[in-house]
């Protein structure tokens, strides 16, 4: 049965690595709002008031996140599972969403990955992206960018030169990170109130652990299907 799985967590908890994962290996789509809100700027029909934030973060209004999540998600073909990467952000977000499945009759998960501050920092320190095979519309690529062997400074890809995340090592990351844990408890209350499944998932271990145990807890929800082989032995050790 296809579902939605909305996959939040402290900034650099590894959200995107996980959810590339999932797509890699049990077939989920990806679905991320600010690549779709890219490409939705660009209509010859957007308007141009929907884009406008004050937000420090750059954060869109709720408001204008549930415009982009209805034209996204309710014209789609419900064909699998659908990762919503780092929503929701606030609690408007999380009905949004419950309300789009009930709509499409269509079962929600929430999934936290959870990490402690000091991990999670480490993690933005460490990650890199890489522009070229991440072109993105307003030069901010975000997509984890594997080094090469031979030289860490170098994308083992394209062997172009890597850059860290625009907001990594900044007083935006650390924004980022005050604003998801002072948000966090009202999401989880908003979750139980609306009866969604909500699971939190410690992915201080290895990626293929992570994997694992999210594997595990959409399986327990029946998001994805009950089957006999487990994650697939190839997987074991995969790195990002
Ligand atoms: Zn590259």
């Amino acid at each position: 049965m296809p579902g939605f799985v909305a996959l939040t967590g402290p900034p650099a908890v590894g959200k995107t690595t996980l959810s590339a994962q999932l797509a890699a290996v049990h077939g989920a789509q990806v679905f991320r709002l600010r690549e779709f809100a890219q490409g939705f700027r660009h209509r010859p029909d957007a308007d141009p008031a929907l884009f406008a934030t004050e937000d420090p973060l750059g954060w869109f209004s709720d408001q204008t996140v549930r415009v982009l999540l209805d034209v996204a998600l309710l014209g789609r073909e419900p064909t699998g599972v659908t990762v919503l990467e780092n929503l929701p952000g606030t609690v408007n977000q999380l009905r949004t969403i419950s309300e789009i499945g009930r709509r499409l009759g269509l079962p929600v998960m929430v999934i936290e990955l959870t990490a402690p501050d000091t991990i999670v920092i480490g993690r933005s320190l460490a990650r890199r992206v890489c522009p070229a095979c991440e072109p993105d519309l307003d030069a901010d690529p975000h997509r984890p960018a594997g080094a090469a062997a031979a030289d860490f400074e170098n994308c083992v890809t394209c062997g172009n030169r890597l850059l860290r995340r625009r907001c990594d090592g900044t007083g935006l990351y650390e924004l980022k990170l005050r604003r998801f844990r002072s948000r966090i408890p009202g999401i989880r209350r908003e979750a139980a109130t609306l009866d969604l499944p909500y699971q939190a998932v410690n992915a201080t271990a290895s990626p293929a652990d992570c994997l694992r145990r999210v594997v595990a807890a959409l399986r327990s929800t029946q998001i994805l299907p009950c089957l006999p082989a487990d994650v697939p032995p190839a997987l074991n050790g995969a790195t990002p």
